[in-house]
């Protein structure tokens, strides 16, 4: 936990002022913190019944698709609008820092699904929130949700627990 924590680099200000970017390639390019943070998501998820795994871009990707992997499941990217080349459905929300939109492949999941969310981060749960949305449009259920880090004073881990939803963060930040 600690190693995981230690391996993540503040750059404050950036990519505005007042705003500490939590900055995770620190963590990938440290391969024993890497595979520790691999190695919490998988035990957790391990035997839960997940049925594919949902990377939010960008640095979702590169969790999520080492996750689907290794448990030997499906790996399904939500994207920033206009990247997917297949039908898609989309949800707007707001950002810590600005506004976004996103998508997802409109058969890219079915009822029968039971899916793993990954980013590196849960700041104020927008983007989190809009990926459960676009999952549960298409009928899947959400099993859970994985976060490298938590900043619990902007609340988003507990909105999503509020939704009945199962959070996993492995570390955590004070301040924003
Ligand atoms: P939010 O939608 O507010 O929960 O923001 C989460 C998304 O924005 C994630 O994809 C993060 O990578 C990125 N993000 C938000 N705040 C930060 C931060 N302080 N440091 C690094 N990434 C951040």
């Amino acid at each position: 936990m600690n190693k995981i924590l230690k391996s993540i680099r503040t750059i404050p200000d950036f990519p505005k002022k007042g705003i500490m970017f939590r900055d995770v390639t620190t963590l990938f390019s440290n391969p024993p913190a890497f595979q520790e943070t691999i190695n919490e998501i998988c035990n957790y998820w391990r035997n839960k019944s997940l049925t594919k795994i949902i990377g939010i871009e960008a640095r979702g990707f590169i969790l999520g698709s080492c996750v689907s992997l290794e448990l030997n499941l499906p790996f399904i990217p939500i994207r920033k609008k206009g990247k997917l080349p297949y039908t898609t459905i989309e949800e707007s929300y707001e950002l810590e820092y600005g506004k976004a939109t996103i998508e997802i492949h409109s058969d890219a999941l079915n009822s029968n699904d039971n899916v793993l969310i990954i980013d590196d981060l849960i700041a104020t749960g927008g983007t989190a929130l809009a990926s459960i949305s676009l999952v549960k449009r298409l009928e899947a259920s959400v099993s859970g949700c994985s976060f490298i880090i938590d900043l619990p004073i902007l609340d988003g881990k507990k909105k999503i627990v509020d939704l009945g939803i199962e959070v996993q963060t492995l570390c955590e930040f004070s301040g924003h």
